[in-house]
């Protein structure tokens, strides 16, 4: 087996990140999912600790202070972070890790360990992101403008970024990042 590598996969909400995220995971075994802590409320038909671990902002605090999150954000309106330890098992077994995770962790984990390869992803077009925010139905028209505000603030981040990919349909997608990771498989030198 290659040497493990932590793989971050950005991108506005709307993108369709969560959408490309399961339908990579579903075709590759190979690659690990890490499962990030958040204090939002579940979705329908969201498992806690398959989606999320779902937690008290008391206990996500608690896990900040002990310094067991690689990252952590508060994102629109809930925290959210990554379990540090997880991922750094994965990766020292050789394995692939993939995080899907907001611009604020992408760059907190850039400074911290710069060795990951981080993927952003953007939606065909602004006006389709706007749409599927709204067709998703999931979130008030609020939660939906707040947003859409930030995903025009995540997109100036894009050059931080090895990768873009265009979430033109999820297929190509997904066969872009696994062409992203094919190549990174065959790496000589991590930064
Ligand atoms: P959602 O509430 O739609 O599941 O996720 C909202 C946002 O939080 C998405 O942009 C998602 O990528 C981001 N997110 C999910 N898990 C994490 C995490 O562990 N850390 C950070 N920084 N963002 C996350």
């Amino acid at each position: 087996m290659s040497a493990g590598f932590l793989l971050v996969l950005s991108g506005p909400s709307g993108s369709g990140k969560g959408t490309v995220s399961e339908k990579l995971m579903a075709k590759n075994d190979n690659i690990i999912f890490s499962t990030s802590v958040t204090t939002r409320t579940p979705r329908p038909g969201e498992v806690n600790g398959e989606n999320y671990f779902f937690t008290t902002i008391e206990d996500f605090e608690q896990m900040v202070e002990e310094d067991e999150l690689l990252e952590y954000a508060f994102v629109h309106t809930n925290y959210y972070g990554t379990p540090k330890k997880f991922v750094f098992d994965e990766i020292e077994k050789g394995e692939i890790v993939f995080l899907e995770i907001d611009v604020q962790g992408a760059l907190q984990i850039k400074e911290k360990y710069k060795e990951a390869v981080f993927i952003f992803l953007l939606p065909p077009t602004m006006d389709e992101l706007k749409f599927r925010l709204i067709k998703r139905d999931t979130e008030s028209e609020e939660e939906i403008n707040t947003r859409f505000r930030n995903a025009f603030k995540e997109l100036d981040f894009v050059g931080e970024y090895d990768y873009f990919v265009v979430n033109n349909t999820v297929d190509d997608a997904v066969a872009d990042i696994e062409n992203i990771i094919a190549a990174e498989k065959l790496r000589v030198k991590r930064h």
